[in-house]
Parts: C-alpha cells; structure tokens; sequence
C-alpha cells in the first residue's frame, strides 16, 4: 500500500521520560508505517533545552506560528530535584508556559469516551469540553499580608499622571490583600478563540463568570463576549445551528451536572483550572482527555493533559514492563494530522486520523487496555497489556 502523502509539515515538539518513550513507540508502530510523516522537529526534551538555553522552546512556538500546527509531547517543568538530575543551568520555565505566552492562546479539553468506562454523573454521554482562558487574573496577582491598623487602597496612575484612588479595606485587625489583572486584548482573543472553537466543532457554547458581584472585572469579560459575538459570530452560529449564551457561573454548574455534554463550557482562568480537574475526574482519568491551544488566528497546538507520568519512567529504566497509557498521546497526534489534513486539503489523512481513534476506542471498548483504564473499566472480558502491547493491539484493528 502508498503511503498517505502530506503537504505541509507538522511542528513535531518531542518531550520526556515515559511520553518520550510513547513519542516514538507511536511513530514506530501507528504512523511511519501508513504516512510518509512531513515534520519539523523540535526536541524540547530538557536535556536540549537545557543545552540551548531554552532558545528551542521559542523556535517551536515561532514555528508553530509559520505552518499553524503542532504536536507537542509532555515535558518536565523543572522544580529543585531536577536541577541535580538533569544537571541544569537554571530552573527554565514551563514550556507550556512560554508557548501559550507566544501563541496567545486558550486551552480546550475534552474527554474520550469509551464504553465499559462510566462518568460518575451517568447522564454525561457526551463530552464536555471545557475552554480554559490562559492569562491573568489570579495567576499575575500581587499579594500582601497587611499588619493590624492599616488602609489599604488601589491606585491607577494614567498617562497624564492622574491618579484615581479607592479604599480597598481600613483594617483593625491583620489581614490579606491581593490586586489581579486582565487586558481587553487577552479577553477578546480568548473570546474569538471559543467561538472559532465552537465553529470548528459545531458545538454550542456557554459562558459564565460572577458578574453579579463581580460588576466591572467579570462585567467586562460578559461585555466583550457579547460584542464579539454579535458583531462578527451571531450569523455564522446561526448558519451553522449553534448557540452561543451567558449565565451566572453557579447557574452554569448547575446546568452543567443536569445536562447530557456536548457542548464547549468556557471558563475564566481560575474556573477552567478547577471545572477541569474536576470534569476529567467525573469522566474517568487524565489519559484520556484530548488537550489543544487555539491561538486568536487560528494556530492549533495538540498535547496530552497529564505530564510524563515519571514513576512509570523509573520502572521502564529499570527494565520493567511498564502499562502506561498512550491514548491522550496518540489523539495529540491525530488531532494535528487531521487539521494538517483539513488545512492542505488531504482527505486521506483526516480519514488515517478517523480510523486511527476508531482503532483506538474499539481496543478499549473490546477489553484490551493499560493499567490505569483496567482499574476503571467494569467490562467482563477485560485484560491488562503493557504500554507497548496495546499499541501493537490498535495496529492490528487499525
Ligand atoms: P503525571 O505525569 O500526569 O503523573 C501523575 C500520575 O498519574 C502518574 O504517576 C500515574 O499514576 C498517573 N498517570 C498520568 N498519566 C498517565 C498515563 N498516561 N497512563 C497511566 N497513568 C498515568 O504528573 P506528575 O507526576 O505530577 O508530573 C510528572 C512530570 O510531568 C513533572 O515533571 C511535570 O512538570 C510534568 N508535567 C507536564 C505536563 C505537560 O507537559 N503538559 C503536564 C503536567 C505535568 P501511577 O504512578 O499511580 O500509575
Ligand atoms: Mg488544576
């Protein structure tokens, strides 16, 4: 058989430990065999970060911008025990972080559902996909303890040098205060990424902050939805059947726990961060959410939500079998070949993508699956394989 052809490389951004191991394990067995695989690759594996000063995580993203696809494995974001592991220069920052920083993106996430796996909430048959907004608020605060008998206030200074003044609180007692931000231009792409988003995937959306307390930080977040929305999305969403509303977030969870899933719940920062993990816990485990960055211009970022699941990594460098599951790190890489196919206008590599998760989903729902799934799964013929037995098992459905 030919292999399936591709027009414009992906931006492939290998990573560490055990998802490094899976990395090419996946190419070895489920890609290179079918497609003759076009890639710009980058090895964020930190060794190579390490060694070019983190300049390769800014390549990829930079990349990423120039052919509008990436594939990106899990990475280790150094703490304290991994500057003498690793031998590091410096503790580097999270690539994740510097690639969202550069692409201005937000994060949707939606879990993969397979039979024998049931949601806590047993009405979610559908995927619930959740839009997390990636800048500001509480993760850029400043924050102070303030000693008893203090005032504390919130000053802006303008361009002119004027300045506007407010009482935060006047306290008797000790205390805590904390200042948060967010820009109009962050919040309209945010906006613009969860409609396109929602588009894409033809799924209604809902949005929901606190701006009944909140009313003129999460009021601003409701208003440039709406502007957005009517402005350049209303006629399109209603071409394509959809629908775009607001609600009060305590309104929001509520629905949410009633509903069925299929639609896109986007969040502030702060409740993406929380909704998510608990989303994902209500539908079975991290390993199988999809995972990918939608920058405002339409650059699209495939990655797997968990990390790169180092306990199994020690007992693979041990020379154990380990049974890690590969499932979010292989939809990374159809996500990004279906979309490389959509953008080139290669049907025959949307479709290897199709095929490639049907085989996936079928392995599971027929009782073959890694440790963690076999723990959850309550079908009767199930059996454990390890991480490189279950890929040979999809490619032999595939
Ligand atoms: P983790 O790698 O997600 O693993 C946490 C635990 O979850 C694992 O020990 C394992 O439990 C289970 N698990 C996660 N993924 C699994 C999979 N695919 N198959 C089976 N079990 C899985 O998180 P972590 O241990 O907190 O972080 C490890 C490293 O990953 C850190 O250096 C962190 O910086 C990095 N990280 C990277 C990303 C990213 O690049 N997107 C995200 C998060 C963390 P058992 O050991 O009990 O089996
Ligand atoms: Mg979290």
């Amino acid at each position: 058989m030919a292999k399936i052809q591709m027009k414009t490389p992906l931006v492939e951004m290998d990573g560490d430990e055990m998802t490094r191991i899976i990395w090419q394990m996946i190419k070895d067995i489920l890609i290179n065999p079918y497609v003759d695989l076009k890639s710009e690759y980058y090895d964020l594996g930190l060794p190579y970060r390490n060694e070019t000063d983190d300049q390769v995580t800014i390549d990829a993203a930079e990349a990423t911008k120039k052919y509008g696809v990436a594939v990106k494995c899990a990475t280790i974001t150094p703490n304290a025990a991994r500057m003498p592991e690793y031998n590091l220069k410096e503790m580097w920052k999270s690539p994740n972080g510097t690639i969202r920083a550069i692409l201005d993106g937000t994060v949707f996430r939606a879990p993969i559902i397979v039979k024998g796996i049931t949601p806590y909430i047993p009405t979610w048959t559908k995927p619930i996909t959740i839009a997390r907004h990636a800048y500001g608020d509480v993760y850029k605060n400043t924050e102070m303890q303030v000693p008893a008998n203090s005032k504390c206030e919130i000053v802006c200074t303008d361009a002119e040098g004027n300045e506007t003044r407010q009482t935060i609180h006047n306290f008797d007692g000790a205390g805590v205060i904390q200042g948060m931000h967010n820009t109009d231009k962050s919040i309209s792409s945010f906006a613009r990424s969860c409609f396109n988003y929602a588009l894409d995937t033809k799924q209604d959306i809902w949005f929901a902050t606190k701006d009944t307390i909140s009313k003129k930080y999460d009021h601003r977040f409701k208003d440039i939805f709406a502007e957005i929305y009517e402005a350049e999305y209303k006629e399109k969403f209603e071409a394509a059947g959809i629908e775009y509303f607001y609600t009060l977030i305590d309104d929001a969870v509520a629905r949410v726990v009633r509903s069925e899933g299929g639609y896109i719940w986007a969040c502030k920062n702060y409740d993406g961060d929380v909704m998510s993990d608990m989303v994902a816990t209500a539908y079975g485990s991290l390993a199988m959410m999809t995972s990918v960055l939608v920058s405002p211009d339409g650059v699209y970022e495939y990655e797997a939500a968990h990390g790169t699941v180092q306990r199994h990594y020690y007992k693979h460098l041990k020379g154990e079998a380990t049974s890690t599951n590969s499932v979010a790190t292989l939809f990374a890489w159809t996500g990004a070949l279906r979309k490389r196919g959509e953008l080139d206008e290669t049907p025959e590599l949307c479709d290897f993508a199709d095929r490639l998760e049907a085989a996936t989903i079928r392995t599971i729902e027929e009782g073959v699956m890694t440790g963690d799934l076999y723990l959850l799964s309550n079908l009767e013929n199930k059996k454990k394989v390890n991480t490189e037995e279950f890929l040979h098992e999809i490619a032999a459905r595939l």
